[in-house]
């Protein structure tokens, strides 16, 4: 699906850190996991309307479903497709559970001054004037939640192996950010933190 020849941006985000970028509609955004088992949480603003965003609640509405797969239509909070999904050989992704921030960190293992999605996300969406307050939920992408019968929600190891990606094709024009999450208080991200690739292409 994708063409080598129409790689236009390819952004290196450092484990722990995060990293903003531009997509405009009908480009392809491919978020790969270079080592394997690293959480990529994701946002993503409409270009023109930094009130619209891309929303798992929505896109979980619109789908049906606790997760997404090859075919479907992220939404925004307006309920317009963002991206589709076009390739996903990881297949693993969280659609449920919040952003790491400095207090859960503090609250839940009682470490401050760790770093954080949330505060990854402030440094590189600062530049765009999209500031905390406007933050909305993630797509955890990598990561992978089991669902008990009874409801309870476990965090698990992320399965995804070296090289995995998602590749979505954007709907509108969109100011993205992907955040390699510093957790490493728990098992999600495997046993070291790691380097997240994002790679924009022509269509
Ligand atoms: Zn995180």
């Amino acid at each position: 699906m994708i063409n080598e020849k129409n790689l236009i941006t390819e952004i290196l985000v450092p484990g722990g850190h995060g990293r903003s970028f531009e997509v405009q509609k009908g480009q392809y955004l491919q978020i790969i996991d270079v080592e394997g088992q690293q959480v990529a949480d994701f946002y993503a603003f409409n270009s023109q309307n930094h009130q619209e965003r891309l929303s798992p609640p929505h896109t979980r509405t619109s789908l049906r479903s606790l997760t997404i797969k090859v075919g479907d239509l992220l939404r925004s909070s307006l309920r317009n497709p963002m991206f589709e999904v076009i390739e996903d050989t990881a297949q693993s992704h969280d659609l449920l559970i919040a952003a790491c921030d400095e207090q859960r960190y503090l609250v839940d293992y009682g470490v401050s001054d760790h770093r954080s999605c949330v505060a990854n996300f402030e440094e590189v969406l600062q530049p765009y004037g999209i500031s905390r307050d406007m933050f909305p939920e993630p797509f955890n992408i990598f990561q992978s939640t089991l669902i008990e019968p009874d409801g309870t929600l476990v965090q698990q190891t992320s399965p995804t192996k070296a090289g995995e990606y998602i590749l979505m094709k954007a709907q509108m024009d969109v100011i993205g950010a992907v955040s390699a999450c510093p957790m490493d208080l728990n098992l999600i991200g495997g046993s070291k933190i790691s380097d997240i690739m994002v790679r924009i292409y022509d269509q």
